[in-house]
């Protein structure tokens, strides 16, 4: 079987003993580049994150409950926002990407730090506002964007509103000009989203003519000028830019360098054929993390210089003016710096086909609050996080609570063999679509999501209660 995967393609298939991950020789150790960065043990053996023991944050938040290193974060985000400073005379901007999680605390911190906001709903849109983050510091995404979304982003002042059909066009033409007769307000500032045929995963890129998805205009078939030319021609409307997003968990420049390669070459185009320099190229998200020792992430300080120096290399030879950058992260910002705590509950051994054992170790939550293992085969790393153990390690599979058996958190992990119920587990990096992908399934309500930083702990989104799941069910209110 074939599973859709953020890195691409791969079986989903059991693992046999014999390919699942080398026994560690201790159990406790922590990967300093997976775990957060103020992750350690304390003299009990209990993990810690910036000082406080998940022993402690368990018995006051309950479980399952996301703990973020705020500091981790914020120095992520604080990276990003000067990796680029003095590389372009163009100028470079970096957009968190909220979608991978939003609350208003990761907001304020990342905006803070320098960066600005992407959006892609109405939802993200409201709570950006609520959290303080003006129209300006924002850019507004999605292949789907409704006339109410328009309007509000439109009013809200977005800096960037990127447009995604010619469906679209019509709506934010009729929104625009609406805007214009009443407020008579400045043209809504456009970027053209572009589909280059070119797709990233991991460690390989894919460039291919077929541009078989839902974003974006094409640029094989014209439909990318013909936007473009669309937008220049409306006085309502600005041409800002063009967008190109090409993938997720990106570690190498090659996906880049394809993308730069064709986006300057619309740019190009763009030039002979209408006669506009295009003022802006926003390469998207996707820089990758690690999840398990096998990602090996580029730093951001040492990739900024190599995608500065692509699209600077590709207009030079096409004597296109350097236009201005922008990049959207989101995983690489927020990532790597949450942690998932759960209590063990059930422990059931299981023997393999073939000889062998895995033990099924089952907590207080899954694919409620993790749908990344079950939607893209992802992997995660996992760690007894109350205690450390020498018991010798075994295969075990963390489960979750559902009634599903696709409902797996880490589906080859080693941990002690005396793991036991009333354990805590603690998954690392599921800061990025794993909170803000959770639902209600079973009728769960979604985990509290806390930062820690200096030896102090603060709720950011509270644990949902019975009563928030069930107010909006009619026959109950
Ligand atoms: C998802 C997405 C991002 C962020 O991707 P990450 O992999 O989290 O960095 C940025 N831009 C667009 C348009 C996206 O769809």
């Amino acid at each position: 079987m074939t599973r859709a995967h953020p890195a691409g393609p791969r079986h989903g298939d059991l693992l046999l003993p014999t390919s699942a991950p080398t026994p560690p020789t201790d159990a406790g150790e922590l990967d300093r580049l997976t775990w957060p960065t103020h992750a350690a043990r304390d003299a009990a053996g209990a993990l810690t994150i910036a000082g406080v023991p998940v022993t402690q944050l368990a018995d006051t938040f309950g479980t399952p409950v996301f703990v973020i290193d705020a500091e981790d974060l914020r120095s992520r985000a604080r990276a990003y926002a000067h990796a680029f400073d003095g590389l372009s005379p163009a100028g470079v901007d970096v957009y968190y990407a909220g979608k991978a999680f939003l609350a208003s605390a990761i907001a304020r911190w990342v905006t803070a730090e320098g960066l600005g906001l992407d959006v892609c709903s109405g939802g993200e849109l409201s709570l950006a506002r609520r959290a303080g983050v003006p129209g300006e510091r924002m850019l507004f995404h999605g292949n789907n964007k409704s006339l109410a979304e328009l309007r509000q982003a439109v009013h809200e002042g977005v800096s960037r509103i990127v447009v995604d059909s010619f469906d679209e066009l019509d709506r934010l033409a009729l929104v625009a000009a609406e805007a214009d007769a009443a407020e008579a307000t400045v043209p809504v500032p456009v970027l053209v989203r572009v589909t280059l045929g070119v797709e990233a995963h991991t460690h390989e890129f894919i460039a291919t003519a077929h541009e078989d998805q839902k974003f974006g205009f094409s640029l094989a078939s014209g439909s990318a000028l013909a936007a473009v030319r669309r937008v220049v021609a409306d006085p309502h409307l600005r041409l800002v830019g063009v967008h190109s997003h090409i993938g997720s968990q990106i570690f190498v420049a090659s996906g880049f360098e394809v993308a730069a390669h064709r986006a300057v070459g619309f740019l190009a185009e763009v030039a002979s054929q209408l006669g506009v320099t295009v003022g802006e190229l926003n390469l998207g998200g996707g820089l990758g993390i690690r999840y398990t020792e096998a990602d090996t992430p580029l730093d951001i300080s040492e990739i900024a210089p190599v995608l500065v120096r692509i699209v600077a290399e590709e207009c030079a030879r096409r004597d296109l003016p350097m236009p201005r950058l922008a990049f959207e992260p989101g995983r690489a910002i927020v990532g790597p710096s949450t942690i998932t705590v759960y209590r063990v509950g059930t422990v059931k051994p299981r023997s393999l086909e073939g000889g062998g054992r895995r033990v099924y170790v089952s907590v207080d939550g899954g694919m409620s609050d993790n749908i990344r293992t079950a939607l893209y085969d992802a992997d995660y790393t996992v760690t007894l996080a109350n205690r450390v153990s020498l018991a010798p390690p075994v295969l075990c599979r963390v489960v979750g609570k559902h009634c599903e058996s696709g409902d797996i958190v880490v589906r080859d992990a080693w941990l002690p063999g005396d793991v036991t119920g009333g354990d805590l587990l603690a998954v690392a990096a599921t800061g990025a679509y794993n909170r803000s992908m959770a639902s209600n399934y079973n009728l769960v309500p979604r985990p509290a999501v806390v930062a820690v930083a200096d030896g102090e702990a603060a709720v950011v989104v509270r644990r949902e209660t019975l009563d928030d799941l069930f107010a909006t069910d009619a026959g109950l209110a």
